[in-house]
């Protein structure tokens, strides 16, 4: 008999997702997490920065209330507060994980582990044997060759700057992802001067075009630098090229490095182990399953959709999966093109399936696109009076009228975002989404404006054919 059922290799999201599922369907399992429960998005990512954008965004709420006739004296930033504030969300969060994993017997262990080969698994000193291993180690960020970043002390990582024991007065970020623009609108609520530099012509390609260049300018007083190529670093100063091609330079007290995130192929025995390894990360095919017999991979590891909630997902689907493959019928693949994008920024931004750049990458040319402003519902006006831009955005394919993707910008995008997954997971049509009933006054309800766009142009476009 093996040691374990399941051994997973490390305690993410991804990790302990499937620790949860396996150890609900009775199966022994062992998590071993070199850092703790929880991974990077609990104690570095996903939940210490939404907890500081949440404090800086009521401390921004706060600071325009006057003009809802709410009088607010002597407000001021308590920064250790906010990250006293952030530590007991972590550590609320940290133990009801790991309450969850003792009530369904999971052992967790804080050791390296290393993968030796299937069924085979170095945890600390000891090699245990197991039916199936799960490969969940995440993912690390870039470090590009630029010269004057390495042993350079102003320079951090996105999970350094949230750990600082005071905000910059002036922060330069480098790379405007999703990371980069949170940690930007962050510091910039606070009242740091910001500089955001990027090669790109607009603002994180992850998110729909239209939306983001609605929400650059909703970011000021954010100073943005793009169609920029860095040079060097030297000290507090960063020289590059600006976009007219002359040479230019940027100085901050924090450089914060956010040029995106590679998977971990470090520390676990990536190299040896056989594996089907892409630049992209371990490859997998929509069921988690490598290329090695009862070896699966999950997470930020994969390359696909580096989101926590990605993570979440793909390592419940392992799960399921290694309880029972017939679950596959039953729906449990991963379908990475319907996970939602998120910035959880003052103004929110969220999207779900294909932005309209995507459509044109991979040659959808028969699209038709609606977009609304949000500001058609009370509910925005009273909330976005600080930040007026809102706006929703319906892509369809215009031969089918499906649903492609679905994109919004204003208050409660990343709330919202998730119910309107369903609609591009089950295929619906524009028309089936316009009939939606959203509760009147919020937000969401600028959706249906859109869908009616589109079915306006979608009309028009017959007119014309039938002609
Ligand atoms: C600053 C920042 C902000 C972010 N904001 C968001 C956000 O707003 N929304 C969102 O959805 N996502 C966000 N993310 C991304 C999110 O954190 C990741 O997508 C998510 O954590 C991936 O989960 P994972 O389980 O794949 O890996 P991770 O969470 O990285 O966990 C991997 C774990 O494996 C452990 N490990 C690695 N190698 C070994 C080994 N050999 N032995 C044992 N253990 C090992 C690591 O120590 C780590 O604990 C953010 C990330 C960062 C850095």
């Amino acid at each position: 008999m093996t040691d374990y059922d399941v051994i997973i290799v490390g305690g993410g999201p991804g990790g302990y997702a499937a620790a949860r599922r396996l150890g609900q369907a009775g199966r022994r399992v062992l998590l071993a997490d070199a850092d703790g429960l929880g991974g990077s998005s609990l104690y570095n990512g996903t939940v210490p920065m939404a907890s500081l954008l949440e404090s800086a965004g009521l401390y921004h709420r706060l600071r325009a209330a006057a003009d809802r006739g709410i009088t607010t004296t002597g407000l001021s930033v308590d920064w250790p507060a906010m990250q006293a504030a952030k530590q007991r969300t972590v550590a609320t969060l940290a133990a009801g994980l790991k309450a969850t994993l003792q009530r369904h017997r999971v052992t967790v262990v804080q050791e390296t582990a290393e993968f030796l080969e299937p069924g085979r698994v170095l945890v600390g000193d000891r090699q245990l044997t197991c039916d199936d291993v799960i490969i969940a180690t995440g993912s690390v960020p870039n470090l590009p060759p630029l010269p004057g970043v390495v042993a350079n002390p102003r320079v951090l990582a996105p999970a350094g700057l949230l750990e600082l024991d005071q905000p910059p007065e002036r922060l330069i970020v480098l790379g405007a992802d999703v990371t980069g623009l949170e940690c930007a609108n962050l510091f910039a609520l606070l009242g740091s001067q910001v500089t955001v530099i990027d090669s790109l012509a607009e603002i994180t390609n992850l998110i729909d075009q239209t939306i983001a260049a609605e929400l650059r300018p909703a970011l000021r007083p954010v100073r943005f630098r793009l169609n920029c190529q860095i040079d060097h670093l030297d000290g507090d100063t960063v020289y590059f090229r600006a976009a007219d091609g002359s040479p230019a330079s940027a100085s901050g007290d924090a450089i914060v490095l956010s040029l995106g995130r590679q998977p971990r192929f470090d520390g676990w025995g990536a190299e040896t182990s056989g594996l089907d390894i892409t630049c992209r990360g371990v490859t997998v095919d929509d069921c988690l399953r490598t290329n090695l017999p009862g070896v699966w991979a999950v997470g930020d590891v994969t390359g696909h959709s580096l989101f926590a909630h990605a993570a979440l997902r793909s390592g419940e689907v392992a799960a399921a999966l290694i309880v029972d493959p017939a679950s596959r019928r039953r729906g449990e693949v991963m379908r990475w093109s319907t996970i939602p994008y998120t910035f959880f920024g003052q103004p929110q931004a969220a999207g779900v399936g294909l932005t309209e750049q995507a459509c044109a990458a991979q040659g959808f040319d028969q699209i038709v696109t609606g977009v609304a402003p949000l500001a058609l519902a009370g509910r925005f006006i009273d909330e976005a009076g600080l930040s007026p831009s809102g706006l929703a955005k319906v892509i369809v394919d215009q031969s089918t009228r499906q649903v492609l993707g679905i994109h919004l910008l204003g208050p409660a995008a990343t709330e919202v975002i998730g119910g309107l997954a369903a609609v591009v997971e089950m295929e619906m049509t524009v028309d089936e989404l316009g009939q939606i009933v959203f509760p009147n006054q919020t937000v969401a309800e600028g959706l249906r404006e859109a869908c009616w766009a589109v079915q306006r142009r979608l009309a028009a476009a017959t007119v014309t054919l039938d002609r």
